[in-house]
């Protein structure tokens, strides 16, 4: 029999090549990158190692990451004390909140998935006994110079800032945040406040000032303040950021900052 081993060789290695191509682009990014972007991030230690070790045992975490980055960018995108958005900034899909599922203290408007999801959490809550009241939702940026000026008179500014945005940089003004009834520390010791605590991710939202963060927020603990980010980036900020959203959403944002 005729054999032809070097066309057989290269037939194998041709084989070989083109599936270490298809693997290398599917499942790995680089990793100094993303040193680089934990670092940007002002990602604590632990919080590094965590996702170093997480990165070696499962790869769970790329493609976890992939999936947020290739949601809805509004979803991500990070308003915080040294991000703000434009003055003229107004979500394109806001719906006007309907009672019903839920009670409103006042009138508000949610961005069109963030009203959907509100009316599934609370149906959700409703089952369990718990009718959650809503308190404030979308800001715009004029009514945010109301807020915050209200409360630097009555609390002075040191105290305000740490409760309150500066217009412009205020989450509310992303159509995407709720602040649940009672808007005190109290929420934390009803049922609805302990439900949302417990359930909330689940559905996609997330506490953006948890307790024990200010130092990174800059914000002190708002128990009642939850932002919709999207049940994969839910997930994300639970499974690898202690279910600190500022880390995470930082760390996604420093990571389209990047360079590729
Ligand atoms: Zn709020």
């Amino acid at each position: 029999m005729n054999i032809n081993l070097p066309s057989i060789i290269i037939a194998i290695l041709t084989v070989l090549l083109i599936n270490c191509t298809v693997t290398a682009s599917e499942d790995t990014i680089d990793t100094s990158k993303l040193s680089v972007v934990m670092r940007n991030a002002e990602l604590p230690e632990r919080l590094i190692k965590k996702i170093n070790k997480a990165l070696e045992e499962n790869p769970a975490f790329i493609a976890d990451m992939l999936t947020c980055l290739s949601g809805e960018k509004y979803l991500r995108e990070l308003v915080d004390k040294q991000h703000s958005l434009p003055k003229d900034y107004v979500p394109d899909d806001l719906v006007t909140l309907e009672e019903g599922g839920y009670q409103l203290v006042r009138k508000g408007s949610l961005r069109r998935v963030a009203a959907e999801s509100l009316g599934k959490m609370s149906a959700a809550a409703r089952a369990d006994g718990i009718v959650l009241v809503i308190s404030s939702t979308y800001r715009p940026y004029d009514y945010q110079v109301t807020v915050y000026n209200r409360n630097v008179q009555v609390l002075g500014k040191k105290e305000a800032d740490r409760e309150s945005a500066r217009p412009g940089f205020s989450q509310h003004q992303t159509g995407l945040v709720v602040d649940f009834y009672p808007v005190t520390d109290l929420l934390a010791k009803t049922r609805a406040g302990r439900w949302l605590a417990t359930n909330a991710s689940r559905f996609g939202w997330s506490i953006s000032y948890p307790s024990g963060y200010e130092a990174v927020t800059g914000y002190k603990w708002e128990n009642w303040h939850y932002r919709y980010v999207g049940i994969d980036l839910a997930r994300f900020i639970d499974n690898y950021f202690e279910g600190v959203q500022q880390y995470a959403l930082r760390f996604l944002h420093e990571w389209e900052l990047a360079k590729p």
